[in-house]
């Protein structure tokens, strides 16, 4: 008899998390090897002093019927405790405001002159989702993969003909065909839009990409109760369930590679040291950066990887506040999502955007009675942090103080009382990313989505090593991650399937 096939996820984050579930549910043995003492990384929902606050995303989109949540929840059995919301979010321009509904009816009142581009995003996006649900595997792994991608180009043929030309322009170059680049308003609006979705603007976003993007409010946003954590929570119980293991306090240390395949992985117990603990593997998964990855795997790190290490620029990353407010001073039909653009000539990153998210007053999980757990982050260089820090710890702190004090005034003017209803607030900079996600340099939400020829798949360079979360196609958030693990967990299979013939041991599904 061939043992189940051994599969090590390293980090507990949506994409190695989701990646390990199916496979669990394949009948692999997976081990997911988490360093924090809780799940879901960017998407985690942590503790302090009574207030469970969200540590990076907050908006939980992709459990309409075709949603990569829904798809994932009914392969697992999972039922997720979503509430959808509508309106999605709020957009406090300087000179106006913008409810985000599924209708789209305030920005047609507030844009008229944008009715074709939103016509033609609508038609994109309802194509670009069907296609997506049936597993985009881009760019492709392994000939299989490659099939695939041919027979779903042909499955939707003649109509993805009409996507070509959004496949290769931006979605500045669109904007213009509309005649609408000159419009100050509407091109900020967008702009904010896509930047917390694709993590850069319209002159650099791929116009297929951002056409799916700018569909968010319209596929519908929902709530979590418990805070987006529950997500990988559910997944880790599942994970469990399945006889999986998920380890907490737990950090891999060391990919082993020999033979130019993958071994295993050294785990020590916490974050910073402790026992060894050698775990093999048939396969292994890393819910890492590519930076991350090259580091574990050290001089093991193939050509392909290290290359990429040297060419790839940083990406951005977040300063982020929660906040504890009593809710008192909040109007009672506040939205609970808001983003708010302070003015119209800056760059927008750095506190000129910020994303605002408030726990539902329903959810008395997140909060005290009386008081609300909010989310507010903004995008951020990460160097300057640690520049900051490496100078010395005051020059750290006065920047922290600095951001901290003019996010909090930019909310107040647009929600007045905030400041005052303020009763705890607890920064967080790309230093703490880095602590609780081991990302990187604390760089968070995978890299801009610019030319669909520069996507990055889960190859590595290491046949049984593959790369699941936001550095992978389709890139960040919760859902997007979801298709990229799903499309890893088959790549996965069949990976393993091959190894077990090759070596004689036969499909271990049949053991
Ligand atoms: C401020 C902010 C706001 C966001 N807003 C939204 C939003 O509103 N909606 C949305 O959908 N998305 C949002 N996102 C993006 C979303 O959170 C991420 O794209 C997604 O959660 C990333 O998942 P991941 O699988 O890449 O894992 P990550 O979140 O990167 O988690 C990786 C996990 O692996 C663990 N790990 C890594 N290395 C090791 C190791 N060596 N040993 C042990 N453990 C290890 C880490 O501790 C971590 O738990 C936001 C992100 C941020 C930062």
């Amino acid at each position: 008899m061939t043992p189940r096939a051994r599969v090590v996820v390293i980090g507990a984050g949506i994409g190695g998390l989701t990646a390990a579930a199916l496979l669990a549910r394949d009948g692999v043995h997976v081990t997911v090897v988490e360093a924090n003492p809780y799940p879901g990384g960017s998407a985690a929902t942590f503790f302090h002093k009574s207030y469970r606050f969200d540590a990076g995303a907050t908006v939980a989109a992709g459990f309409q019927e075709t949603g990569a949540h829904t798809l994932v929840g009914d392969i697992l059995g999972l039922r997720w405790n979503t509430r959808a919301k509508d309106p999605a979010w709020v957009v406090h321009l300087p000179d106006r405001r913008i409810t985000l509904t599924r209708d789209l009816s305030d920005i047609a009142r507030q844009f008229p002159r944008s009715a074709g581009f939103w016509t033609e995003q609508r038609k994109i996006a309802d194509l670009t989702w069907v296609m997506s649900s049936a597993g985009l595997p881009f760019p492709p792994a392994d000939p299989k993969e490659a099939l695939h991608l041919a027979k779903i180009g042909w499955q939707f043929f003649p109509r993805d003909m009409r996507l070509l030309p959004f496949a290769f322009s931006t979605v500045g170059q669109w904007m213009n065909r509309h005649q609408l680049s000159k419009d100050k308003g509407f091109l900020r609006f967008i702009d904010a839009q896509l930047l917390i979705s694709a993590q850069t603007t319209s002159p650099f976003v791929n116009a297929l990409y951002g056409a799916t993007a700018l569909d968010l409010p319209r596929q519908g946003v929902f709530q979590i109760q418990g805070g987006i954590g529950e997500l990988s929570q559910q997944l880790a119980r599942k994970i469990n369930s399945l006889g999986g293991d998920v380890l907490f306090r737990h950090s891999v240390s060391r990919v082993v590679v020999g033979n130019a395949l993958a071994k295993g992985v050294s785990v020590h117990q916490g974050k910073r040291g402790g026992k060894e603990i050698k775990f093999p593997a048939d396969l292994v998964i890393a819910n890492t950066t590519p930076w991350s990855l090259d580091s574990l795997l050290g001089p093991a790190s193939p050509q392909e990887l290290r290359s990429e290490i040297r060419h790839r620029r940083q990406t951005q990353g977040a300063f982020v506040l929660h906040i504890g407010l009593r809710d008192e001073a909040l109007p009672s039909d506040l939205p609970e999502h808001h983003q708010i653009i302070c003015d119209y000539d800056s760059p927008l990153e750095e506190g000129n955007s910020l994303f605002l998210s408030i726990s539902p007053a329903w959810d008395s999980s997140r909060a005290p009675p009386g008081c609300r757990a909010v989310t507010v982050s903004t995008h951020t260089r990460v160097q300057p942090w640690w520049d900051a820090k490496s100078e010395n710890k005051s020059s750290y702190q006065a920047r922290k103080t600095i951001y901290a004090e003019s996010m909090i005034e930019a909310i107040d003017r647009v929600i007045p009382g905030f400041k005052t209803a303020a009763e705890l607030v607890l920064p967080g900079t790309p230093l703490t990313y880095q602590f609780y996600t081991q990302r990187h340099k604390g760089m968070v939400g995978g890299f801009p989505q610019t030319s669909l020829l520069k996507a990055r798949g889960p190859r590595t360079g290491i046949p049984n090593l593959l790369l699941v979360g936001d550095s992978i196609f389709p890139g960040q958030s919760t859902a997007a991650v979801t298709l990229g693990a799903i499309r890893v967990a088959k790549l996965a299979s069949r990976r393993l399937r091959q190894s077990a013939s090759e070596s004689g041991g036969g499909d271990w599904r049949q053991q």
